[in-house]
């Protein structure tokens, strides 16, 4: 099991800010902004380069919960979503997530 299932399993500690049946969000281990949150679906999709017309209902379902869990989190000032596929864009872990990033003024370099 990669590491975001077993955290998504509860194999593995993390600290949750919402979880359903089919998403789990929680902070990011090494964070770069004062608020890194990760959001992942509960199933085991590898990266964007995965998503299909079969499982893309969840892409779907974890952007009509990003702006809850960033009310949450208390980023009314707007914050960052970023989702890294493949090794080109150091990808590091091969489960599909959403890196939601805020908490201060972001740099405006995307890359
Ligand atoms: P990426 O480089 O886009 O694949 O992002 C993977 C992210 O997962 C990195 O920001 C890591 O800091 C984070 N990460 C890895 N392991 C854990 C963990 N056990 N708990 C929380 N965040 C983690």
């Amino acid at each position: 099991m990669c590491v975001f299932c077993q955290i998504a399993a509860g194999d593995i500690p993390s600290k949750k800010v919402y979880e359903d049946e089919q998403i789990c969000a929680f902070y990011d281990v090494n964070p770069q902004a004062p608020v890194h949150i990760l959001v992942i679906p509960r199933e085991h999709i590898a990266s964007v380069d995965a998503v299909t017309k079969e499982n893309s209902g969840i892409v779907a379902r974890i952007f009509e919960t990003i702006p809850s869990i960033a009310q949450k989190a208390g980023l009314s000032g707007g914050y960052r979503v970023i989702t890294n596929c493949g090794a080109d864009a150091c990808q590091s872990v091969p489960h599909l997530h959403f890196h939601i990033l805020g908490g201060r003024q972001l740099s405006d370099a995307m890359a």
